[in-house]
């Protein structure tokens, strides 16, 4: 279940595949959107607006999503490719055992086949159910809650691999905090309004589910006050997502005696012998105060709320692969009432993202070899050395930083690793069995391929081979223990990457996204990491408490910044993300006006100049709507701003900007020189 966790940092970008785009300019290549620019608006007055405020009034977000803008929508699109390469396997008769063919084309067919799944209700489940229910003991319990972290349930704590930050070349084995059924700790025990009412809905979302179990109202109702009560006090010995973002909060090297004492009451020497590690690995125990508060409600919890407790996670984890009944209620909640979207997705869709959830690299292995052409690989590579020469050249001209600290800065520049496209080596599911006529079972092979898949790391050399995220994904990341920048395919697409665009046009879009990410290396987070991937410090003290005080201005800009009255971002949460997108936004440029070094220069588009251009593109890059209740979402869990202030947030800062649209020194997008932030 570390797959997602090891994505340190997600810039959400799009899907699609892609071709080159040339940096040489002629004349037939294509600037920004002229129509999607709200012309009522004044750029410098709120350039979110501005850039892409008409296609945004033009493109309501569809019932299916929780938010919208030009990327978006060509992910969504780029799901009908996906589709193609699942059916085309799916019809091939001849695909013989264990072929990518077979895996992905028998997994989808299974998945599309809904009467099926309708028909068998809640009968898959009802096996788990009767393994709960037989245990007799707290011992045998815990073997069930074993079964269940192999099938990616990590009731109440999960367990993987994870890299050492103080010996990144090796995998630790990691235990860490889960159990949770609402999104996290604060929706438990905060008092306003929105928390309360989303702990009301949760308690009503229980009940619903054990009904449709076949539960009569009052064991369901009675069962959901059991799991509010068990989740209440796990949540309370829960950092909080803003406390999960310093790398010391999770960093706890523990021995196994020493887990031992911390959690008497589970046996761990059956547990490690059932997951097949050898209770001598190098472990790492996240939130060992968690941990203490499993033990304490193994030893005092009644064995019946454990088994109620265990009942719901495996209900609520596997809903969407069961009959519509569950497929409807857990969308009522998750995706009504948590996220505002209105309408389910249609099934070749959700069939398409599972088959990516669980066999990413069979169906990217396809993906890539039919729509990322290497050139758009070189182009990549080309675009990405720019902009780290581009942040090389920041870091060593900041008056503020010494020459000690800029030499081991530019240590960790000189091992920046980037990946683009897609491994080298793919993972291999041929002894996954995968049939056309069970899809429950097929989602739990999978859900098992992956925990294996990641089981096997531990204790091991780190394989630098190895991706956090699939290739046709809609994103990227940096992995501060790897040092390294991940572009899956999925990204090199328009509104991102376009072979037709102008230079500028791409430089404000995939050239701030590579920025945002190079740039991880250097923010709160990433700067604790050095050029091998070490939790340790490489500044000095003076340095390090110049770059926290410009650092906290970010901070403090974003904590004003509003989704609605009441409800702000947390400047702490968002701080890495900011920072990234202030000196990604800033780099990107500079790599731009330094491309342009002995050319001459390019002309005016629409009305704009090429620097406008730029800005406008990442503008619309950036331009998402947001449902309400989403937004209320990231603001209390994503350590991504909503996309308002992604584009005001780093622009306002910039005098790049400023001088660009020839804005006033007191104008809204203009943040005044006292409180401008300059980081990178
Ligand atoms: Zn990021």
């Amino acid at each position: 279940m570390r797959t997602l966790r090891d994505s340190f940092c997600a810039l959400l970008v799009l899907l699609i595949a892609a071709a080159p785009f040339a940096l040489s300019q002629t004349s037939s290549l294509h600037g920004i959107d002229p129509a999607d620019l709200d012309r009522k608006a004044e750029p410098c007055d709120d350039f979110f607006q501005f850039s892409n405020g008409t296609w945004r009034t033009n493109n309501p977000i569809p019932a299916s999503m929780d938010r919208w803008s030009k990327r978006w929508q060509a992910g969504e699109v780029a799901k009908d490719k996906l589709r193609d390469i699942v059916e085309a396997a799916s019809a091939d008769k001849n695909a013989s055992p264990g072929s990518t063919e077979q895996i992905i084309g028998d997994y989808y067919g299974a998945c599309m086949d809904e009467s099926r799944v309708n028909a068998r209700g809640m009968d898959p489940v009802k096996k788990w159910f009767a393994k709960i229910d037989a245990a007799g003991d707290s011992a045998a319990l815990q073997q069930v809650m074993a079964d269940m972290h192999d099938i990616l349930v990590p009731v109440p704590f999960d367990f993987g691999g994870r890299q050492d930050p103080h010996k990144p070349s090796w995998v630790l084995a990691d235990l860490g905090a889960g159990g949770l059924g609402l999104p996290d700790r604060d929706y438990y025990l905060k008092p306003e309004a929105r928390f309360k009412g989303a702990r009301e809905k949760y308690v009503e979302h229980v009940t619903a589910m054990f009904k449709l179990a076949g539960w009569d109202q009052k064991s369901a109702a009675g069962a959901a006050q059991t799991i509010m009560a068990t989740e209440t006090k796990l949540a309370e010995a829960s950092l909080d997502n803003v406390a999960l973002r310093d790398p010391a909060a999770t960093d706890h090297n523990t021995t196994f005696a020493q887990l031992q004492v911390l959690a008497p009451h589970v046996d761990w020497i059956a547990y490690f012998k059932h997951e097949q590690i050898p209770t001598d690995v190098d472990l790492n125990v996240d939130q060992p105060r968690f941990m203490q508060e499993v033990d304490r409600q193994m030893q005092q919890a009644p064995l019946a709320d454990w088994k109620v407790y265990l009942k719901w996670h495996l209900l609520n984890s596997v809903a969407s692969s069961l009959s519509a009944p569950f497929v409807e209620e857990d969308f009522a909640f998750n995706g009504k009432y948590l996220s505002g979207t209105t309408e389910l997705k249609p099934r070749w869709k959700r069939c398409v993202e599972s088959t990516d959830r669980l066999f990413g690299e069979a169906l990217g292995k396809k993906y890539a070899e039919k729509y990322f052409p290497p050139e758009a690989k070189a182009r990549m590579q080309e675009m990405v050395r720019n902009l780290l020469a581009a942040m090389r050249d920041d870091i060593l001209s900041r008056p503020w930083m010494s020459d000690d600290t800029k030499e081991k800065a530019m240590a960790k520049i000189a091992t920046f690793n980037p990946k683009i496209g897609y491994p080298d080596k793919w993972k291999d599911y041929s002894h996954v069995e995968i049939r056309r006529d069970a899809f429950f079972e097929d989602m739990i092979a999978g859900r098992k391929f992956v925990e294996q898949d990641n089981r096997a790391t531990i204790g091991k050399t780190v394989d630098r081979g190895r991706w956090g995220m699939t290739p046709p994904t809609s994103n990227a990341y940096y992995n501060p223990l790897l040092n390294e920048i991940v572009f899956p395919a999925g990204i090199l697409q328009p509104p991102a990457f376009d072979m037709n665009a102008v230079d500028a046009v791409n430089y404000g879009a995939i050239g701030v996204v590579i920025g945002h990410e190079i740039s991880h290396g250097f923010d709160d987070e990433g700067a604790q990491y050095d050029y091998l991937g070490r939790l340790r410090n490489w500044w000095t003290d003076a340095d390090l408490k110049d770059f926290q005080a410009r650092a906290a201005c970010v901070v403090d800009q974003f904590d004003h910044y509003y989704i609605e009255k009441d409800i702000h971002h947390t400047g702490k949460l968002v701080l890495g993300e900011s920072i990234g997108d202030l000196a990604g936004a800033r780099i990107a440029y500079l790599a731009y006006h330094k491309s342009l070094e002995g050319k001459p220069r390019p002309a005016d588009l629409d009305g704009f100049t090429p620097e406008q251009q730029f800005f406008i593109a990442w503008g619309q890059f950036r331009g998402d709507e947001t449902r309400p209740e989403t937004q209320r979402l990231m603001v209390q869990g994503d350590p991504h701003p909503v996309a308002k202030y992604r584009v005001i947030g780093p622009l306002s800062n910039l005098p790049e900007f400023q001088k660009a649209w020839s804005c006033k020194a007191d104008a809204p997008m203009v943040r005044p020189e006292s409180k401008r932030c300059d980081v990178w």
